[in-house]
């Protein structure tokens, strides 16, 4: 039939974005010339994964999927790699019967490992990173994050974060690799890590993605994140252009330099002005001056979290973010409604069509870069790299290198650690020793983080069991009682205490003790028997003189993540200490904001302090 022969003659039609050897920004113009305008804005739109049904993604040629942090309770926090590979790849599946068949981009935040995922390696946070001044290191933390993240069907990944921050009040201090400039930029290695390394002369800005064994990253948060006024979440960052530049802005260079292929704008503002709205920011600087031709997304919900001038009209804000230069939009729930108002405003030309042409040809281009075409589906090959071996092995070097030693002996001719394997009995307190969910910290499995057996991994107390002698014995008691602190066979005790986990605004904080009466515990037990106190926390907190000159040691532990082995390693001597501290650690909350380059400078330890065995 006539009908019969027409299809065949279209099927047979020489489609050039769908050719790998033809040149990807041919591929990119050919297939934004066959879009239709409905298909474009369906391209800028990042959905949720909770609303994201095959119809949607389908007919309305939505161009991402993501999940945030997740919640305690949902469902997918106890599922298997391949749990998330199956429904990931249902996803595509209807993206792929789409009218041109272009497949969607699924993102996580995996920031510190594949963190949605139960069972995958859990790394240490930035901040913790940044302690081990260890590029390399955080380099190849990248490669296994994107290994294992890639088994899971995943293709992009909102890391990683390179605020630079400036007060610890802030609730995402520990996603920050430093409070210096200098070394988060030395950090952003870890674009290469998950992205793969851009061959010389790779032109900075232009988005690169190595192979199937990479994931796209995310600079983050697009700028001034960690400069904000008393540590204020989704604050306002006061300063100078060439203050903005030279503290905040920087890092984003090494990451266009290595073909970041997105940058997500941030919730704070600059002088009053959202960066969600920032044409000077997000287009004059990043996008002209810097050369980015990857995509900008925002961050989620930031267009319903944008107060525009002309009030908080959401068809305004929607105007206000894709005219300042966004490309893609992580909606992520109310997209029928976001998807009609941007519709109506390209219809009356308040938005031009030439900013939707730029928006869809940067998404495209990151797609297209990053192999989605020809590999849309999850290459169930990679599932073992999931938690394996040879990651957490990777992941207790980092916790190894990232130990700050604060203090080691009362008299520092007469060191108290390492401690003595082989000890008659060892005491383990404090409710930080068997609890990896502590350990993780925010932003594991679950957003805000969560208690307990969250994960599979090594607490500090099951470390602590596998290090010391057959003849030794370890009590455990997060509170011990009197009785117990009276034992004379005790030799010495191991303290462990510190943060409970948490994320953004949820970990805003201005008063910064260690809670959970931490001072007091160690007071308590380093009264009775020597003792060393670790401290896991996203950030460092006030240690009361008192406290600091009774305890024997004191090392600081950040967020290690989930093996908890890279702790015994060093306090038990197998490795010396090499953290230096990525941040100032003040005295007293009245200093803040303290840290490098703020005066008066009276800080407890300076940025770059940590003692080591063989000084
Ligand atoms: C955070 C981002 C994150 C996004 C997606 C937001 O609340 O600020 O860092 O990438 O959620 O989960």
């Amino acid at each position: 039939s006539r009908a019969g022969e027409a299809k065949e003659e279209e099927e047979e039609e020489y489609l050039v974005y769908r050719n790998p050897s033809e040149p990807v920004e041919a591929r990119v113009s050919d297939l934004l010339s066959r879009m239709s305008l409905r298909e474009k804005l369906g391209q800028m739109t990042q959905i949720d994964r909770s609303v994201a049904d095959s119809a949607a993604i389908r007919d309305l040629c939505i161009g991402s999927v993501l999940n945030g942090g997740g919640s305690d309770g949902d469902a997918m926090n106890r599922a298997s790699a391949a749990d998330w590979a199956d429904m990931i790849d249902a996803f595509q599946n209807s993206a792929l019967q789409s009218r041109l068949g272009i497949p969607i981009v699924y993102a996580v935040d995996a920031v510190h490992g594949h963190s949605n995922v139960y069972g995958a390696t859990i790394f240490p946070h930035h901040v913790a990173l940044g302690a081990t001044r260890d590029p390399d290191l955080v380099r190849r933390i990248g490669v296994a994050t994107a290994l294992e993240v890639r088994a899971t069907g995943v293709h992009g990944n909102f890391a990683p974060c390179v605020a630079v921050c400036r007060d610890p009040r802030w609730g995402r201090s520990y996603e920050s690799f430093s409070e210096d400039t200098e070394i988060v930029r030395k950090m952003t290695s870890m674009v290469t890590g998950l992205q793969g390394s851009p061959p010389i002369g790779h032109p900075d800005g232009y988005p690169f993605v190595a192979g199937r064994k990479n994931v796209f990253g995310c600079a983050k948060h697009f700028v001034g994140d960690g400069g904000t006024h008393e540590g204020k979440n989704e604050g306002n960052t006061i300063s100078s252009y060439h203050d903005l530049e030279r503290i905040h802005l920087l890092p984003y260079l090494d990451c266009l330099s290595q073909g970041v292929c997105t940058v997500m704008a941030s919730y704070s503002s600059w002088n009053g002005s959202q960066l969600h709205s920032h044409k000077i920011l997000l287009t004059d600087v990043l996008k002209d001056k810097l050369n980015f031709k990857g995509f900008v997304i925002t961050d989620w919900e930031g267009i319903d979290r944008l107060s525009h001038p002309h009030g908080s009209n959401y068809r305004d804000c929607i105007s206000a973010t894709i005219n300042a230069g966004v490309d893609m939009v992580m909606v992520p729930f109310r997209y029928k409604q976001f998807l009609e108002h941007l519709m109506h405003l390209v219809e009356s030309g308040e938005i031009p069509m030439s900013r939707i042409n730029d928006a869809v040809e940067r998404i495209l281009r990151v797609k297209f870069i990053a192999g989605v075409f020809e590999h849309p589906l999850t290459d169930r090959s990679l599932l073992d790299t999931v938690g394996c071996k040879m990651h957490r092995e990777l992941a207790r070097e980092a916790v190894r290198k990232s130990l700050v030693l604060l203090k080691n002996g009362k008299d520092p001719k007469k060191p108290f650690l390492p401690l003595d394997r082989n000890a008659r009995k060892i005491l383990v307190a404090g409710g930080h020793a068997d609890d990896l969910g502590y350990q993780c910290g925010g932003w594991t499995i679950s957003w805000q983080g969560s208690s307990g057996r969250i994960t599979i991994g090594t607490t500090i107390l099951d470390a602590i069991k596998g290090t010391v002698g057959g003849k030794t014995q370890v009590v455990h008691e997060p509170s011990p009682s009197p009785a117990t602190l009276a034992d004379e066979d005790l030799s010495f005790a191991i303290v462990v205490v510190g943060e409970a986990p948490y994320a953004e605004s949820h970990g805003d904080n201005a008063e910064l003790k260690i809670p959970f009466n931490g001072t007091e515990l160690i007071n308590s037990i380093t009264e009775r028997i020597p003792t060393l106190a670790i401290l896991i926390s996203g950030r460092p907190l006030v240690l009361e003189p008192e406290m600091l000159e009774k305890v024997d040691a004191f090392v600081a532990a950040w967020l290690p993540g989930t093996e908890g082995k890279g702790i015994t390693d060093v306090v038990f001597g197998d490795y010396d200490f090499e953290g230096l501290l990525p941040v100032t650690w003040f005295k007293t909350v009245d200093q803040l904001p303290i840290n490098a380059g703020h005066e008066p400078y009276d800080p407890l330890f300076p940025l770059g302090f940590g003692l080591r065995y063989n000084m």
